[in-house]
């Protein structure tokens, strides 16, 4: 019998809608066997999860998710199995999330003269933890307004990284992520790879630049991808030798995204991140 595996989900201490001991729940109502818990840039909702995950009889991963800058664009390094009170991954993340108040004024403002209004309290409401004000719950308030029909609209229209009312920002560096996550004895996994507008010479840098430093897995099924992508990220873990990571990348019940462990199995000529684990 295979496993139900879930690498990659949000709770309310990043942009999720479920506190972490919920989320655990929700998995395990879902059949979830082992779930990492991996919030953007925190690892504050790791102890909850783990303690509901022994309860709930659950194999809990504790994991994070680093914003990065490379090459001027946003990438996501998933950690797992990381050691959460670890201090210079605390106090690295501890800078990753600084700047996101003031980039959140700048992006309420431009929203807000693209003729919206309300736009920082409105989004502020959605948010449980305030040094971590993300996209997400600006994109929750406008679906709320009836400004946008759904999420991906609003980032298609208005928040997507081109797109007028995003503020980038400078995150971590990739080796700083890498660094930090194997110093807290976890694996760097490239997220979502799907996902980033790069070149195909990019590409290639990004993931022998990764491995190089020391990163090991990539994402090849996953909530963020489109099926038709999974094959393309399965070679790209053979051609570079990375090991495979799946997960769904919830944030919510009703986020439009895949459920919690509602996952394909992964292409069987790939090994797994999990290889060695139980
Ligand atoms: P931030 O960390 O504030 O830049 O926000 C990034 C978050 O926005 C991601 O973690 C996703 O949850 C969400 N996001 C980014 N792009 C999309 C999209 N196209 N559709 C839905 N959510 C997205
Ligand atoms: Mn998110
Ligand atoms: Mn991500
Ligand atoms: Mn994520």
């Amino acid at each position: 019998m295979t496993l139900k595996i879930d690498l990659h989900s949000h709770s309310t201490i990043s942009d999720g809608v479920l506190s972490p001991a919920q989320l655990v729940t929700r998995a395990q109502e879902h059949g979830v066997q082992v779930l990492a818990l991996t919030d953007h840039d925190e690892t504050g909702g790791l102890d909850e999860a783990g303690q509901c995950a022994r309860q709930a009889g659950l194999t809990f991963v504790p994991g994070v998710e680093i914003s990065v800058t490379w090459a001027g664009r946003t990438v996501h390094i998933v950690g797992l199995h990381i050691a959460p009170d670890n201090e210079t991954l605390n106090s690295g993340l501890d800078t990753v999330r600084a700047g996101r108040l003031d980039r959140a004024y700048e992006m309420a403002n431009r929203l807000e003269k693209l003729g919206f209004t309300g736009v920082f309290d409105g989004a502020m409401a959605f948010v449980s933890n305030p040094e971590l004000i993300s996209r997400t719950h600006f994109a929750r308030y406008l679906v709320q307004e009836g400004y946008c029909r759904n999420m991906q609209e609003v980032f298609d229209r208005y928040l997507g990284d081109d797109k007028p009312a995003n503020v980038p920002v400078r995150w971590a560096t990739l080796k700083q992520a890498v660094d930090w996550i194997r110093g807290a004895n976890g694996i760097a996994v490239i997220a979502h790879p799907g996902r980033y507008n790069y070149t195909p010479q990019q590409f290639d840098q990004l993931f022998s630049e990764f491995r190089d430093l020391g990163g090991q897995a990539i994402e090849v099924v996953t909530g963020s991808h489109h099926p038709s992508e999974y094959a393309t990220y399965a070679r790209v873990a053979q051609r570079y030798g990375f090991l495979a990571s799946t997960g769904s990348d919830f944030h919510g019940p009703n986020d439009g995204r895949m459920e919690l462990g509602d996952l394909p199995p992964l292409p069987s000529d790939l090994t797994p991140v999990w290889h060695d684990w139980f």
